[in-house]
């Protein structure tokens, strides 16, 4: 039975179940598996013609172990991808040789999160109904986040969802995405504030042990292992078949700010997948990129930017990472996460660093930057892109003049839909909704409106879904 263990070594050992269900750690560290499972060259070059959901079975199996079976693991497969809209999942596109793009975005909401929590949804429902539990879903976000977790919890009979948002920050179209779902298990609060302050409520809520307690909550960001599980798919789908193609293991570039995403590539890669180099691609907010090239992790604060999602101060999945550049010292990485949060910013010594570049690459692309590639893709290759992906692109293209032999594959994080002033201003084409959305800027919206008030907002949830839970 596989374990998983807390970066900051002082957590109990839990199964994937609980692991999935408990979010962070009790020591306030992230859970990593204890080992990491293997699958063979071999077994990895027979996957070039398996789909999307033979693949995700081999690779997400054996992380589960007895918590699941093997046949009911298929079936939870099958309803997480029904209602992605290409036949594929992730397709690959192949903009010149050497150069893919591979599609995220095709899941109900339009950004690469819908791949990960359609999966947290359906193991969610699985685990809490076997357990007879139910719980509330609380969670923050400035963007992509809410929309993806409100259609994949709408409707569970196991599961509330109360999503903050900061007030007028997010774009139409993400809210609307959120705020015209009609199902009674949802809530969405518009706080009068910063993403930042609808993220301080949501760590005061857990951190208020008898309203946790009382109300039983959950939580679905971006740090849940069950998350990153489902994203190590989408690389071996991607890895398998560029290697076929071109004889060489793919250089995959991702758009990156929580450094979730490109973790997962770390895992697919720590699996035994052929991956040449990880290239983090950051935008204007680019503590990954100077980490990488100085060695330094230092936070300053986030400026906006037209690739919002990435707009992130602090990467909190890079903690998994840290753990294992640390020869797993959990004692080591509470001790760093303690003098980062309190003191400043630490340093990775040249033996560290060396490992690091091993495995990773960094680069940068500021807005003006980003729209220039988005400008360029269009008029050269017919293809829209939004600004995140954009990001990426332009990071491999670098990366591509200077390796010209690399197999290049760079992750789409989202439909251009979902960014249209940003697309439009680059190209002077507004990009259409898929139409499953067509309605969405008409439909009527349900939302309220709180001040950063942690009281009040328990009080918003307490009458809510304080007899339900
Ligand atoms: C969340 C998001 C990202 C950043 O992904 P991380 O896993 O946080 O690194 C990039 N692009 C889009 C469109 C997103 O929604």
């Amino acid at each position: 039975m596989p374990g998983y263990i807390s970066t900051r070594g002082a957590a109990p050992r839990l199964s994937f179940a609980d692991t999935a269900l408990a979010g962070l750690a009790r020591d306030g560290g992230l859970y990593v598996p204890e080992a990491c499972p293997q699958i063979s060259a071999e077994e990895f070059r027979n996957m070039a013609s398996q789909n999307y959901l033979e693949i995700a079975w081999r690779v997400i199996a054996p992380f589960v172990g007895d918590d699941i079976t093997a046949q009911q693991l298929i079936v939870l497969l099958q309803k997480s991808y029904k209602n992605f809209a290409h036949p594929e999942k992730t397709p690959l596109r192949k903009l010149e040789d050497g150069f893919y793009v591979q599609e995220l975005f095709h899941g109900p909401t339009l950004a690469f999160k819908d791949v990960a929590l359609q999966f947290l949804g359906q193991i969610f429902d699985f685990i809490l109904s076997a357990r007879g539990q139910k719980v509330t879903i609380v969670g923050a976000t400035s963007g992509d986040t809410g929309s993806a977790a409100i259609d994949a919890f709408k409707n569970s009979p196991h599961a509330n969802i109360v999503i903050l948002h900061p007030k007028g920050r997010v774009s139409d179209v993400q809210r609307r995405q959120m705020t015209t779902v009609d199902a009674p298990n949802v809530r969405n609060i518009a706080i009068e504030g910063s993403f930042d302050d609808c993220q301080d409520l949501v760590k005061a809520m857990f951190g208020d042990l008898a309203f946790r307690d009382s109300m039983q909550l959950s939580a679905i960001n971006s740090i849940n292992w069950a998350r990153i599980l489902a994203q190590v798919v989408y690389y071996v789908y991607a890895g398998v078949r560029v290697q076929a193609e071109t004889g060489r293991p793919a250089t995959f570039c991702v758009p990156t700010g929580n450094f979730g995403n490109v973790y997962a590539g770390y895992v697919a890669k720590s699996m035994g997948l052929p991956v040449e180099k990880l290239i983090v691609a950051t935008n204007a907010n680019d503590i990954l990129h100077r980490l990488y090239t100085t060695g330094r992790m230092e936070k300053r604060g986030v400026v906006p930017t037209i690739s919002p999602s990435m707009d992130i101060q602090i990467s909190s999945n890079f903690e998994r990472l840290l753990f294992d550049l640390y020869g797993r010292d959990g004692a080591k990485v509470a001790a760093t996460m303690k003098h980062f949060r309190e003191t400043g910013p630490f340093d990775l010594d040249e033996t560290l660093m060396a490992q690091l570049g091993g495995i990773f690459a960094s680069g940068r692309k500021d807005d003006a930057e980003t729209t220039q590639i988005i400008r360029d893709i269009y008029r050269l290759h017919d293809y829209v892109v939004d600004p995140h992906t954009a990001v990426g692109i332009g990071v491999a293209q670098d990366w591509k003049r200077a390796h010209p032999e690399a197999a290049m594959v760079t992750l789409a994080t989202a439909h251009p839909a979902k960014f249209p002033d940003a697309v439009k201003a680059a190209t002077d084409v507004a990009p259409e909704l898929p139409a499953p959305l067509a309605g969405l800027m008409t439909r009527a919206e349900r939302y309220d409106v709180l001040p950063a008030d942690l009281p009040r907002v328990q009080d918003y949830i307490r009458a809510a879904f304080g007899g339900a839970a």
